[in-house]
């Protein structure tokens, strides 16, 4: 099934500012919200909709993300590699705290407040430098880091083997709490057991309780052809697992591609500046020229090519992130003057500046015909 375009789902357009897309997500989510249309699945899935979009427009770099590579920004590339798809569970509370605040002030329960979400783990950056054939190619790499993983010992929940988790006794296993406060009556999470609803009376001896011991870890991760600096890579579920069994965070690969000693790259597109001799400028020449995929490729320079002259070769650029298609070579002509000469060459040089004429150097004649004219006024 295709995906709806972002803004087209809020019916904002592309410039639509933050207060904007906030606004036209909170109509949405008040008309959609699962707790005003009960067993509607088209009004669930309209609510999903409209919060996935949300969540991506409202922060500014998933938005230019997704601004370049649509919706191809966030699917995931060669099994585990790719930005990953929306979780919904996970940001959903921080979204809804974020447009209504944190006590849902429509009478929704916010995500937080349905409790026991806060033991995720720990989401970890790797920064990592990649030459520009590895992005031009796509490549492997191995990355070890350290992390926390589910502790073997008690399968994650904290309890000495044997032993289980008491109920809280000051919430009684609800893992919220309700004080009163004149006409107002707050709930919330309980202080004795953070909203767990149960306590660990005998703790694991492998993880104090925790559900998760410190493990160094070894993955090879897919770079995919075509990313460019500064492009982030999710890795889900490859982060810290959560406290007491809770579910692991993600794993966020920060990649920068180092400069080429030739080729500069502007998005899909490479450059480079070709010297030639200003013989070959006038005479014109053919010349075996690199590309990007390390082969050569024959251009043909016209007689009479002047220095700043741009030449594209269609296709020879980088690989386009997700697509079967390539940006373009921009090769510009620049023709290098003689430093230094040999008699015979100073001799040769002064005998053609004699053969000189306008027909030969039409710009020059141009130029100090207009010269001429301004001075006589
Ligand atoms: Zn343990
Ligand atoms: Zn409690």
């Amino acid at each position: 099934m295709s995906k709806r375009d972002y803004y087209e789902i809020l019916g904002v357009n592309k410039s639509a500012k933050k207060e904007e897309i906030k606004k036209a997500y909170r109509k949405l989510a008040l008309k959609y919200h699962p707790d005003k249309n009960k067993g509607d699945k088209g009004a669930e899935e309209k609510f999903k909709e409209a919060s996935e979009a949300y969540h991506v427009l409202s922060d500014d770099k998933r938005k230019t993300n997704y601004d370049q590579f649509g919706h191809a920004a966030f699917q995931g590339a060669g099994g585990q590699g790719g930005f990953g798809n929306f979780d919904f569970s996970s940001s959903f509370s921080d979204i809804f705290e974020d447009v209504f605040g944190d006590l849902g002030d429509f009478g929704f329960a916010t995500g937080r407040a349905r409790g026991r979400s806060n033991n995720r783990g720990n989401d970890l950056r790797y920064d990592m430098s990649i030459n520009l054939d590895d992005a031009f190619n796509g490549t492997e790499k191995k990355i070890n880091y350290t992390t926390y993983k589910k502790c073997k010992t008690c399968s994650g929940n904290g309890a000495k083997p044997g032993s289980k988790p008491s109920i809280c006794s000051y919430c009684g296993g609800q893992g919220k709490v309700r004080s009163s406060q004149g006409f107002f009556t707050i709930q919330q999470t309980c202080p004795q057991c953070s909203g767990e609803g149960e306590k660990i009376t005998n703790p694991c001896g492998s993880c104090s309780g925790m559900g998760k011991t410190q493990s160094s870890e070894s993955i090879s991760v897919k770079i995919p052809k075509g990313v460019d600096d500064g492009t982030r890579i999710r890795l889900s579920g490859k982060g810290e697992a959560g406290n007491k069994g809770g579910g692991s965070g993600d794993l966020y690969l920060f990649v920068s591609v180092e400069p080429h000693s030739i080729f500069k790259r502007s998005e899909e597109n490479l450059y480079y500046e070709l010297p030639i001799s200003i013989a070959d400028a006038a005479l014109g020449t053919t010349v075996e020229v690199p590309s990007i995929d390390g082969g050569k490729t024959k251009i043909k320079i016209p007689s009479g090519t002047q220095s700043g002259k741009q030449l594209r070769l269609k296709g020879k650029g980088m690989p386009i992130l997700r697509r079967n298609i390539n940006g373009d070579l921009y090769i510009r002509i620049i023709t290098e003057v003689p430093t230094s000469l040999t008699k015979r060459q100073k001799e040769l040089l002064s005998e053609f500046k004699t053969l000189e004429d306008t027909k030969s150097n039409p710009l020059i004649k141009t130029f100090f015909d207009k010269a001429k004219k301004f001075w006589k006024n």
